[in-house]
């Protein structure tokens, strides 16, 4: 593994220190798929970059999404080609070439029961054969991501052996990409960050931007000190309006419930589940790589503050639990729900409901000719989706590089692999396709559950794994838990059970994993290490 790309206690201290001595060329403010993309964006082009993040990395928006990553359908459906063509084309970037390792393709079924009418059936089917379009217009290989197809009732109960088989007539097959973990996503991004040189300071708020960069507090000390930089990435999310009154911003709350592995045996597919009395919106259903099961979304305009961690409500949860239950053949009951968690979409203030709000993404200030012949020294970038969180970084550092004069190379990311991302698999152009032989769990090599979860790092990650093998919960073991604080920048119990590893999604596992997390993060402090 690359060592500049591991993130720990001792080195946050270090960079805190010379973040306060020197200038540099952009400070990044917010560490979620966003501003860790725009870190990386900068630094790849020879920048010097400070990133903050009043939290951890992945505390906002990032770690709550679906885990989707879109092909753009659904723009296309509002007739946002732009959009939709630039979800495909950001889809197949890390499919193929950035993040083989985290973003698969992955089936999803939309089950055709009684609330499916024909013509819906028609008019979905035909979307998909559109969906596919975009992928061949984005270049992405059939092979990676196939057509769509029409399953019979026995398939469609096979992929998902807990429908009810009453009125049940088939299903509709598409593929899309997914996610495996957004939190370990914006990790990723952040680490390949650090290793281009930059500054990762997480449990550091940005107080205020001064128009010489920004009065910061350590959250850890409750220290102030100042950050200069030439110019301001404001990566904010949901709280961007905190640090730019120019933001304007209409938040809507999705909820997701968690189930237990077990609880929908069998589900080797998404599902889109239609939501009764809501036209053409559907909710999903997908299995994760623990086992665990999550059901999302809605779709609710939040007034007032924004809170650090949103609340799902009872509402939510009950709502999404009947959208469940009309399709299953034995109905979960409440107590059936392991965890719910929420989080807050930062769509750009429109007409309305948020359901139908634009996920276009927006760039704000940096207009030449505020300050003499240099741009305004802020400039925030809202709104998107993960998907195209690196298009979004990318346009935000554009506008920043001519505010402030940058000399700066051409964005890079668009073929920069990040942390773990294999190199043989990118080279061969099978992106994440069947795994070539060898790759997984290889004789004597890491067991494949490692190498799915760190792809080129899981032989880093093994040792540690050997020496406490002991599991947490989720699937998840001691040694993990260590690695995240050596090398992921993990500083306490949250960071490793609610971010590094989503072993705290349910409150009985997190409580069980505790002791072992602190277990581990005294050991990674002490230095005490297998081997050393
Ligand atoms: C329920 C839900 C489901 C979604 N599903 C999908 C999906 O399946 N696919 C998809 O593509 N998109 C999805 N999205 C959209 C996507 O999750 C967001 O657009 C994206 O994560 C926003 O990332 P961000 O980096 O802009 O914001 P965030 O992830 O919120 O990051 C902002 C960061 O700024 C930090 N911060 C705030 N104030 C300060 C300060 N003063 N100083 C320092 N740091 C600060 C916060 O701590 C936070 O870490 C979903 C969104 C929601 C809510």
């Amino acid at each position: 593994m690359d060592a500049r790309s591991s993130l720990n206690a001792s080195r946050r201290r270090a960079e805190l220190t010379r973040s306060a001595e020197e200038t540099a060329d952009v400070l990044v403010v917010g560490l979620g798929a966003t501003g860790a993309g725009a870190a990386l964006d900068a630094a790849s082009r020879g920048l010097s970059v400070v990133a903050a993040d009043a939290h951890d990395l992945a505390f906002g928006t990032s770690r709550w999404s679906s885990k989707l990553i879109h092909g753009g359908l659904r723009y296309l459906a509002k007739g946002e080609v732009g959009i939709a063509h630039e979800s495909a084309v950001e889809r197949g970037v890390l499919l193929r070439h950035t993040a083989p390792h985290l973003v698969r393709a992955h089936p999803y079924v939309l089950p055709l029961t009684g609330d499916v009418s024909r013509a819906q059936e028609a008019m979905v089917m035909a979307g998909y054969r559109l969906g596919d379009a975009l992928r061949a217009a984005a270049r992405t290989p059939r092979p990676l991501l196939p057509g769509p197809s029409r399953l019979d009732a026995a398939r469609t109960r096979r992929l998902a052996p807990f429908l009810s088989p009453d009125g049940l007539r088939g299903g509709l097959l598409s593929w899309d990409g997914r996610l495996l973990d957004d939190a370990r996503l914006v990790v990723a991004l952040a680490r390949t960050a650090a290793a281009h040189g930059a500054r990762i300071l997480t449990r550091c708020r940005v107080l205020e931007l001064t128009g010489r960069g920004a009065r910061a507090r350590d959250e850890l000390t409750g220290e102030e000190f100042e950050i200069r930089a030439r110019v301001v990435v404001n990566a904010t999310g949901v709280w961007a309006g905190g640090l730019d009154p120019r933001v304007r911003l209409r938040p809507s709350r999705g909820t997701h419930l968690v189930f237990a592995p077990g609880t929908l045996p069998g589900l080797t597919a998404g599902l889109h589940l239609p939501i009764p009395g809501a036209g053409n919106r559907f909710a999903l259903l997908l299995p994760q790589p623990d086992g665990r099961a999550y059901a999302g979304l809605t779709d609710e305009p939040v007034d007032g503050p924004v809170p650090d961690v949103p609340e799902a409500p009872e509402e939510d949860i009950r709502a999404l639990l009947a959208v469940l239950n009309a399709v299953l053949d034995v109905p979960l009951p409440r107590e059936a729900v392991a965890g719910a968690y929420a989080g807050l979409r930062p769509l750009l203030a429109g007409e309305g409901g948020t359901a139908d709000l634009s996920r276009r993404h927006a760039v704000l200030g940096g207009q030449r000719g505020r300050w003499g012949d240099r741009g305004d020294a802020v400039v925030t970038v809202v709104g998107g989706k993960l998907t195209t969180y690196r298009r979004m970084a990318q346009d935000a550092v554009d506008r920043a590089v001519s505010a402030a004069g940058l000399g700066a190379g051409p964005c890079r990311t668009a073929r920069l692999p990040l942390v773990g991302a294999t190199a043989a698999r990118e080279a061969s152009g099978a992106g994440n396709g069947p795994p070539a032989r060898g790759a997984l769990g290889a004789e004597g090599g890491p067991p494949a559950r490692l190498v799915e979860r760190y792809g080129a790092e899981a032989a880093a990650v093994l040792p540690l794994v050997r020496a406490y093998p002991e599991e947490v919960g989720a699937g998840v073991t001691a040694g993990e838990l260590l690695w995240s604080a050596l090398h992921e920048g993990a500083l306490d119990e949250a960071d490793l059970l609610d971010r590094r590893t989503r072993v705290g999604l349910v409150a009985a596992d997190r409580a069980a994993a505790l002791p072992a997390a602190r277990a581990m993060l005294a050991r990674a402090a002490a230095g005490d290490l297998p081997g050393a």
